[in-house]
């Protein structure tokens, strides 16, 4: 079953509705109840976070930041406070920046942790789509605005897409 959905074929389906016909026809193939209830965690988080499978199939992005392939850390200049606390906590030296002033995370050097975002108390860093590491600048600054202002629609970044 969950071959089956983390198949790339599958995932680049439609929102998410193939893996909702692929649950049905193993449940009505199955012999056994074991097989009948499997699909049952893939229906039931569908029905509850259809958005987040929609933003990891379709945009290759992961807004918590927990899958790294699909993550993208970006300091928001504007509200970084230059504290350092970022830097102190990366385990991979992806982060520079002066003491007050805005700090910057070199992609090529990150991994993709998540530690930075989590030392963070101004919420200056936002978790961006895996597209953003190549993003220029007109790009990554409508990324974070996307991303500050909630705005998270699967048209909005289709033109960032890799
Ligand atoms: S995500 Fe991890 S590796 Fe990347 S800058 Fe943050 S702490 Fe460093
Ligand atoms: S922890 Fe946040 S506020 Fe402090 S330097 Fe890093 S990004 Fe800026």
């Amino acid at each position: 079953m969950i071959l089956l959905l983390t198949n790339p074929a599958v995932n680049v389906c439609r929102a998410g509705s193939e893996h909702e016909d692929l649950s049905q026809d193993i449940i009505d193939a199955s012999l056994c109840g074991l097989g009948q209830s499997a699909p049952n965690p893939v229906l039931s988080t569908l029905k509850y976070f259809r958005r987040e499978y929609e933003m990891h199939i379709h945009d290759n992005w992961c807004p918590t930041g927990v899958c790294s392939d699909l993550s993208t850390f970006y300091i928001d200049e504007k509200l970084c406070k230059g504290c350092g606390a970022c830097l102190r906590a990366c385990p991979s030296n992806a982060v520079s920046g002066e003491k007050k002033k805005p700090h910057t995370i070199h992609q090529e050097n990150c991994v993709h942790c998540r530690t930075c975002w989590e030392a963070c108390k101004f919420d200056s860093i936002k978790i961006l789509p895996a597209a953003a590491r190549n993003a220029g600048d007109a790009e990554l600054e409508y990324l974070v605005d996307m991303v500050t202002s909630g705005r998270t629609g699967i048209q909005e970044t289709v033109d960032i897409r890799q």
